[in-house]
């Protein structure tokens, strides 16, 4: 009796052409299978090493290196947790927006991140800051000061329970852009959403643990600015400036 082999083998011999356009049919349905999982992979690692620029951890370890900063200006620290390391990186996002910056901040008291800031106005840039209300009086507060050199500054009214917890600032996200310039973003500028537990105060960044992840997600970033552009505009009749 024949085995299945055989009658194919056999099959394959009487009918050469056909086997040959059914062997070649089937390596490339296989290489397009293969070429799939390849490209899925890769697309899967590119968002996932693109969306997420940076994740800053804060812990008991975060000023450590303290000293050495302080007494080299230039120490290069190989502390992870650094709190010098991690201001930097928020400062030099701050310093490479060319647009807009929106924050949204319980409070501020860094005074270089004010200084940034400040200089993010000299540049032209747009920056508005929401913070709650009951922090513009906390000690070291940078939001009197922060409005007086041109940030526009809104803070809801006070209510016994609700807080403006958020700690989250939008960099030059697409709509705001459109918004300012009339023009679609252009391929040299790059939203940027920071957003985490950590207020900008020296409290978070040396003494807590706190987290701040860094996205470059579109549409993570586009659910933040339009969260911010609601409350912003819902605050048009409490506008509180100094
Ligand atoms: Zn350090």
């Amino acid at each position: 009796m024949e085995t299945f082999s055989s009658l194919t083998q056999n099959w394959i011999k009487g009918h050469p052409i056909w086997a040959a356009m059914i062997l070649g049919s089937g390596a490339v349905f296989a290489s397009e299978i293969i070429w799939s999982g390849i490209k899925y992979v890769r697309d899967k690692f590119r968002i996932a090493k693109n969306h997420v620029l940076a994740v800053l951890v804060f812990n008991e370890k975060s000023v450590i290196c303290a000293d050495k900063h302080k007494i080299n200006r230039n120490y290069q620290c190989s502390n992870k947790y650094c709190k010098e390391k991690h201001l930097r990186i928020l400062v030099n996002l701050i310093d490479r927006a060319e647009y807009s910056i929106d924050i949204a901040m319980y409070t501020v008291t860094i005074f270089a991140i004010t200084d940034a800031l400040k200089h993010a106005i000299a540049r032209g840039l747009n920056v508005r800051l929401i913070y709650d209300k009951e922090m513009m009086v906390c000690s070291g507060s940078q939001i009197e000061i922060l409005d007086k050199h041109g940030v526009q500054v809104r803070a809801p009214a006070n209510t016994a329970t609700a807080l403006m917890h958020h700690k989250f600032c939008v960099l030059d996200s697409s709509s705001r852009i459109k918004e300012l310039t009339g023009k679609q973003q252009t391929n040299n500028s790059r939203s940027i959403l920071v957003s985490g537990s950590a207020n900008w105060t020296q409290q978070a960044f040396s003494g807590n643990w706190e987290n701040t992840v860094i996205y470059a997600d579109k549409a993570v970033i586009a659910c933040f600015q339009n969260e911010f552009d609601r409350i912003w505009k819902s605050l048009d009749n409490s506008y509180i400036t100094s």
